[in-house]
């Protein structure tokens, strides 16, 4: 399947992958991982660019 079609609007920052959960390698009491879960600032956890986000992106 295709997956990056230029007519795609996916976040070039993120890949489309705009929340990603990092193991801190802490745990917590009840056993469970501790995790941050980080979204991506550019396209505000969207996955997809604004046409305004992606054309500041792409003379990078
Ligand atoms: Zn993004």
């Amino acid at each position: 399947m295709p997956q990056h079609a230029q007519s795609t609007p996916v976040c070039r920052d993120c890949d489309g992958f705009a929340t990603a959960a990092i193991t801190t390698g802490a745990r917590h009491q009840d056993g469970t991982r501790g995790t941050l879960r980080v979204t991506c600032p550019t396209c505000k956890g969207t996955g997809h660019a604004t046409p305004a986000a992606s054309f500041i992106r792409v003379g990078r």
